[in-house]
């Protein structure tokens, strides 16, 4: 037996009677579309009840989600929680410095990896034989096709050049963990300023 996540949402500050009303519908609905299949029609069907949860008003939907997934009992109920229902965000000019900043990193992180590749490959196809400098195994060069040694698995190619890339993929995670702080930020704002909710009905159905 397996498992799927189910959901639908009910627009505005409804009564939970309501939502209630919306899961007999929709259960009614998923008959009609998906008929029975002995149980594992991987919808609404396949859970009994739904859960009220609605003093729970999250951030925004992906956290919404997060909880009812993480909550839900499988193939027995469904959980119904609130969120916040927010204007477009306006996005502040250092956070899409911040964004192009990120690209720029990512996009030379790139280039320089595919210069170190090429030049390793250039070098060692003009010998007959590398050496691996992690297990020092002799490696033909005839069929070299990446940088990886075909003995230990180890990247071939001098310890310098990873560190250029080690060095380029942390500013790479830097940036992108102080962009997502910023994203958090902005989005916990206003949350705090919209007086909007809507509900989500989320879990897992039997398939
Ligand atoms: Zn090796």
């Amino acid at each position: 037996m397996g498992a799927t996540n189910i959901e639908f949402e009910v627009e505005g500050d409804k009564p939970f009677q309501e939502v209630l009303a919306a899961f007999k519908r929709r259960q009614a609905q998923d008959s009609d579309d998906n008929g029975h299949q002995d149980g594992y029609s991987g919808d609404f069907q396949t859970v009994h009840s739904v859960e009220n949860h609605g003093h729970k008003v999250f951030t925004d939907y992906q956290e919404a989600q997060k909880y009812c997934l993480d909550n839900a009992e499988k193939w027995e109920s469904v959980i119904a929680v609130k969120y916040k229902v927010t204007d477009k965000i306006k996005v502040p000019k250092s956070f899409q410095k911040l964004s192009g900043k990120l690209r720029m990193l990512q996009g030379k992180y790139s280039e320089l990896l595919k210069e170190i590749e090429t030049n390793f490959l250039k070098d060692a196809t003009s010998k007959n034989f590398v050496a691996c400098r992690h297990c020092q195994s002799k490696i033909a060069t005839d069929h070299l096709r990446g940088t990886a040694c075909r003995v230990c698995g180890e990247n071939m190619v001098s310890k310098s050049s990873m560190n250029k890339l080690a060095n380029l993929l942390k500013k790479v995670g830097e940036t992108d963990r102080k962009i997502n702080t910023i994203a958090n930020e902005l989005k916990k704002k206003a949350a705090e300023k919209s007086n909007k909710t809507q509900w989500l009905i989320a879990g897992w159905g039997a398939c």
